[in-house]
């Protein structure tokens, strides 16, 4: 197949290993594990083998984990379950949050008192206006680790060191596209909530989840069974849980090698793109490399996506989740401040299979607009 993929943060191809562990771990255990029989029971000791192993590979100590279908569910799960059991309070966030963080938040301003701080033009939220912010009755800041849309990096270290001094608050973390692609500086067992999403780190669709601090009380968003502490209940895929585990094993351990190897695909192409009708969104600081941002002025984001596609490139404008609407892209408007900037994005995205003849192929491109 003779396509250039610079769509990694949309969604990332399949990872062989992880596929045929998904193919195995379905053939064996396609019992319903809550079933009562041996093959159910099989089912189950595995699941509890995963989640044992997966915090483990985030040595979280106080934690439990919670499979979902996808990250915009366990965003929507975790803060929904969460609040439900508070019916008034504060609620501090971003403006830069996914709209599974962002829209929720919205459709709640009647019950709870929510304050969006903003970011500088850098993209780091504003730390200053989170520390005026925050008081006793703040129940929940909601913060993502890394932007979806221009790869910066927030500081969660400074954030986790503010709101442990207000012991009502809980942090909920969005992890979903720093997991596998810039190392932690902070302690994850010190959060919440943390959601994340297998189909981000070369893992399947349909199939994500959270991780939620033990002890904290969660009302019901959907009924039915108990399973998953009553907060996913149904039927759960061990399959697609442990083509999720396969895929973070392989993964995280080699974060660090595949952050270096992308920096430099990243400084390759920022270096070589010539073009001076092209701006850079994407910050020089605290980014994740795995994302560049840019606009050209004049030029809709979609009709740039598509003049790539005629070249068998394939980019995104803004997010995969808003990209049929036609709005200004709330991140590069905010850090940009420029309404034409944020209607003319795209975003590109490099993994570490990335190669220089892709890079060169999308360069062509651009550098002749
Ligand atoms: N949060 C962030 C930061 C994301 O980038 C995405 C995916 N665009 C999501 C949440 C939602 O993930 P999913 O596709 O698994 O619903």
């Amino acid at each position: 197949m003779d396509i250039k993929y610079f769509d990694y943060t949309a969604s990332t191809p399949v990872d062989p290993d992880v596929l045929r562990n998904y193919i195995d771990t379905v053939r064996e255990h396609f019992a319903n594990p809550t079933s009562l029989h041996m093959l159910g029971i099989k089912a189950n000791m595995l699941y509890e083998k995963l989640c044992r192993e997966f915090l483990a590979l985030f040595k979280l100590k106080n934690h439990h984990v919670v499979f979902t279908s996808n990250a915009t569910e366990a965003n929507n799960l975790a803060i929904s379950g969460y609040l439900g059991h508070h019916k008034k309070g504060k609620i501090i966030t971003s403006v830069l949050e996914h709209p599974s963080v962002y829209n929720l938040l919205k459709s709640m301003e009647d019950k709870y008192d929510i304050c969006y701080v903003n970011v500088n033009e850098n993209g780091l939220i504003d730390l200053d206006r989170l520390k005026k912010e925050i008081n006793k009755d703040t129940i929940l800041v909601s913060v993502m680790w890394v932007s979806n849309i221009i790869g910066v990096i927030e500081p969660i270290k400074d954030i986790i060191d503010i709101v442990k001094d207000y012991p009502k608050a809980r942090l909920h973390v969005d992890m979903v596209q720093g997991m596998g692609k810039v190392i932690p500086d902070f302690d994850l067992n010190d959060i919440d909530f943390m959601t994340f999403s297998a189909h981000k780190l070369y893992g399947p669709k349909g199939i994500a989840g959270m991780f939620v601090k033990d002890g904290i009380a969660m009302d019901k968003v959907l009924y039915g069974s108990n399973v998953q502490y009553g907060i996913k209940p149904g039927t759960y895929d061990v399959g697609l849980i442990s083509a999720l585990v396969a895929a973070f094993k392989k993964y995280i351990p080699h974060t660090a090698e595949n952050l270096r190897n992308v920096k430099e695909k990243f400084m390759y192409l920022t270096g070589k793109l010539s073009n001076p009708k092209i701006i850079r969104n994407t910050p020089h600081e605290n980014i994740n490399y795995h994302i560049l941002n840019l606009s050209v002025p004049a030029m809709p984001g979609e009709v740039l996506v598509h003049m790539l596609e005629a070249e068998k490139i394939y980019v995104s404008t803004g997010s995969a989740c808003s990209s049929k609407l036609r709005s200004p892209e709330k991140t590069v408007f905010a850090i940009t401040k420029s309404r034409e900037r944020a209607m003319t994005s795209i975003r590109i995205s490099i993994a570490p299979m990335t190669t220089y003849q892709e890079i060169d192929s999308l360069l062509e491109v651009l550098n002749k607009i």
